[in-house]
């Protein structure tokens, strides 16, 4: 069976950010995943209705996307409003998707409060990280699947190309 990926928007170059950009990677694996047909976009935070563009959010007071989901932080735009509730509707989005679409892997970009995998922020809208994992990686990981954010394209690759290598013909 064809290894599907389940990857953020906006590294697929889709203008769908909070400030309405869009963060493309350029990576052959890209290009060639694409005419393969493997992989699976998605914006969660567009999925759930939220707009482009959009207030910054973070996790409050340090906490990680697992805390969201078990509703133990909630999830703040700078300018006050509480968008837990669509936090957690985007992470549940994605994960459809990515059972819908057969995606065991996903690709996403770090440092978002959705899909932030290896850092997050603080929640004080100073630009300090914390390790950490946003809503939607937290779910995703949470039902098996294996992500991977932008930094380790390589290692997705190896993980991607040799379960291909694996299969049956
Ligand atoms: Fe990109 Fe994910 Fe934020 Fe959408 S929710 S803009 S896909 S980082």
């Amino acid at each position: 069976m064809t290894a599907r990926i389940l990857v953020s928007a906006c590294l697929m170059g889709h203008a769908v950010r909070y400030d309405g950009a869009a963060k493309p990677l350029r990576h052959p694996a890209i290009d060639r995943w694409r005419q393969e047909g493997r992989l699976v976009a998605i914006c969660p935070e567009m999925s759930a209705g939220m707009p482009v563009p959009r207030p910054p959010a973070e996790i409050e007071g340090g906490g990680t996307g697992a805390d969201v989901l078990a509703g133990k932080a909630r999830v703040l735009e700078k300018t006050g409003g509480d968008v837990t509730a669509e936090f957690r509707h985007a992470a549940e989005n994605a994960l459809a998707l990515a059972r819908e679409t057969n995606c065991r892997f996903a690709l996403l970009i770090d440092g978002s409060p959705s899909c932030g995998s290896g850092f997050i922020y603080d929640g004080r809208f100073t630009g300090t990280r914390v390790a950490g994992e946003g809503a939607t990686a937290a779910l995703l990981r949470a039902n098996g699947i294996a992500v991977y954010s932008e930094r380790e394209i390589e290692a997705l690759v190896a993980s991607v190309d040799g379960e291909a290598a694996k299969a049956p013909t």
